[in-house]
């Protein structure tokens, strides 16, 4: 029988590999996160702390283009401010309608049926967005409760476009609106009150340029209204908004230890967007990843979505004739340490998802991504030119 070794495990000092970061997420740290980062704790009641929580949620605000009160770090990735907005709003038994044109609108379903919803859906295919018109058919025929839908669909790099048509639609059938807008949040045009968007959820390792562990989140009062009201509590204690209210709203009890080094980082993060401004950091990932388009395309190769839908934070790139997607993320990995991934689902091995967020969406970044994939691609044997490419990248930034 084997006996447990006395040996303490002889673990070498953590030396990460030197990365660039330009997948689905995360995307690269701004250096001034992680500066924040390694600054001293302190307690999650300490009155400076307050202060933070205080300038997190204006700052959030801010990005979110918000007034709401209820406007948060949820502890957690993008996933937990997602699970906090669909286990809190929908109530057993009520019905959600989600999309199903992206790997994102089926977590949105497996969410809402353990909150013990009812699921139904609005379909689109994979790599386009939502049509208003199917949107208001699935409301009056299924006439769910609430209506979920993907901003920046990070598995197909589409962008849903006019929001407003759709929250129009969803408030006419009486339904309440919940976006994902974790890779459009300080990435691309997003307005939470001008576009009738009830509550949105965020993550901070996209468009913000931090590490993940405390993702944005926010709901209108209207929201919060029926989630204080709601018959049943939701079927997650550590997520349930009406205790997370006692710590984030004029109490400030404790009811988990918030991640203090990650709430100190995306205050940071978020002091940069109110720094750039919000819509200059707009046009700034839409003419970086503009560059990168530029490239791609100038190289030889094709976007997977047209310009109507294009989502700048994250393209989807066609993968050429004769070459493998998992084959090259993996050489460019390994000879550029350079990170982009593949496509999902039903876009398998039919895309390159190249992200183009935060303080990844640079020139520097831009061009050695074009470079490196161009080099990659014609070394396994694509028809590509990575010299074009490298010069309309270099035009567009121009
Ligand atoms: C990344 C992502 C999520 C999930 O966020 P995690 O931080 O991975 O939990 C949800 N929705 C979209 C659109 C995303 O891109």
């Amino acid at each position: 029988m084997d006996s447990q070794s006395d040996d303490a495990p002889d673990v070498t000092e953590l030396t990460p590999p030197d990365r660039t970061l330009m997948g689905p997420g995360p995307s690269d740290v701004h250096p001034r996160v992680l500066g924040a980062m390694s600054t001293p704790l302190v307690g999650h009641l300490d009155p400076s702390f307050v202060e933070i929580m205080n300038e997190v949620q204006e700052l959030l605000r801010y990005a979110f283009r918000t007034d709401n009160r209820w406007t948060i770090p949820v502890s957690g990735t993008g996933s937990a401010a997602m699970e906090a907005a669909i286990g809190n709003v929908v109530e057993p038994g009520e019905t959600m309608l989600v999309p199903t044109n992206g790997y994102f609108g089926g977590r949105m379903a497996s969410m809402a049926r353990r909150a013990g919803g009812e699921v139904v859906e609005v379909d689109a295919p994979w790599g386009e967005p939502l049509d208003p018109a199917d949107v208001e058919d699935a409301l009056s025929t299924h006439e769910p409760d609430v209506f979920g839908f993907v901003h920046a669909e990070t598995s197909t790099g589409v962008l849903q476009p006019d929001v407003p048509a759709l929250t129009e639609a969803a408030h006419d059938s009486g339904a309440l609106v919940i976006a994902d807008t974790v890779t459009s949040l300080g990435g691309v045009e997003l307005r939470v009150d001008e576009w009738g968007i009830d509550v949105a959820y965020s993550g901070p390792q996209k468009c913000l340029s931090c590490p993940p562990g405390a993702s944005p989140l926010t709901l209108s009062d209207e929201a919060m209204e029926k989630v204080l009201a709601r018959e049943e509590l939701p079927r997650s204690w550590y997520l349930d908004l009406s205790l997370l209210e006692g710590y984030w709203g004029d109490e400030r009890s404790y009811h988990h230890t918030a991640p203090i080094t990650n709430v100190y980082a995306i205050r940071e993060a978020l002091r940069l967007v109110a720094e750039e401004g919000i819509e200059a950091r707009w046009a700034r990932h839409e003419r970086l990843a503009r560059a990168l388009k530029a490239g791609v395309e100038g190289m030889g190769l094709e976007m997977n979505a047209p310009d109507e839908y294009w989502l700048p934070s994250l393209n989807a790139v066609r993968v050429p004739d004769g070459v493998d997607d998992g084959s090259v993320c993996a050489e460019l990995l390994d000879r550029y340490d350079l990170e982009i991934a593949g496509g999902l689902g039903d876009l398998s091995g039919e895309i390159f998802r190249i992200g183009c967020m935060g303080y990844s969406a640079r020139p520097k970044n831009v061009i050695f991504a074009v470079t490196a994939l161009g080099d990659v691609l014609e070394s396994m044997g694509a028809d590509v030119d990575p010299d074009a490419g490298v010069r309309e990248a270099r035009a567009a930034l121009r």
